[in-house]
């Protein structure tokens, strides 16, 4: 699926794995109502299972910036499915090098191991939605606050973004030493 952003106009969601499981309070708003749209075509897509379209590796879509995966979270993809992805877009490189190409997780981590195959177009993101661990578990089942900060700052990689989308109550100070210690492109 194609998917057109407000917040990236120049971006478009490209979707060979799809699928999430955890299951964030906000998510049945945006992305699994998306998601729905999908009844007649998968109906693991309409169920938001974590689930690989190997048939859409072929076709990257035309756009300057692309979300891969943009409806998942990519941790709960296979990382050898993931792996094929990612020579997916070093071959679409050959022709398209100018492209910039966004990897999202909730859990960092996942990234670890695949980090010397991301091509330099490649950029890592990671939400945090606060600084705050309280509470958490009644919003998501992904790594908490505090975990997921900690594992996106360990990742040993030099471009990196963070949304921090639904903005939830926060310790300014606590938070904004997180971000800055991120160093990310931009937030
Ligand atoms: S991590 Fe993202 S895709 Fe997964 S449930 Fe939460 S908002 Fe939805």
């Amino acid at each position: 699926m194609k998917t057109k952003t407000n917040m990236y106009p120049e971006a478009k969601t490209w979707s060979p794995f799809k699928g999430c499981g955890f299951d964030c309070t906000y998510c049945e708003a945006s992305f699994k109502r998306q998601a729905k749209r999908q009844q007649q075509l998968c109906q693991e897509c309409y169920a938001y299972e974590p689930h690989c379209h190997e048939e859409r590796l072929a076709k990257i879509p035309s756009a300057q910036i692309i979300f891969v995966c943009g409806n998942a979270d990519i941790s709960f993809c296979p990382r050898s499915f993931t792996r094929k992805i990612i020579e997916r877009i070093k071959t679409h490189n050959v022709r398209c090098p100018h492209k910039t190409h966004y990897f999202q997780s909730k859990k960092p981590a996942y990234f670890t191991p695949i980090l010397a195959e991301f091509p330099d177009n490649v950029i890592l993101l990671t939400t945090l939605e606060t600084n705050r661990d309280k509470g958490y578990r009644k919003i998501s089942k992904a790594p908490r606050p505090s975990v997921r900060y900690q594992q996106f700052k360990a990742l040993d990689y030099p471009r990196k973004v963070v949304t921090i989308e639904p903005v939830m109550d926060f310790d300014l100070h606590e938070f904004g030493g997180w971000i800055r210690s991120l160093r990310p492109e931009y937030v």
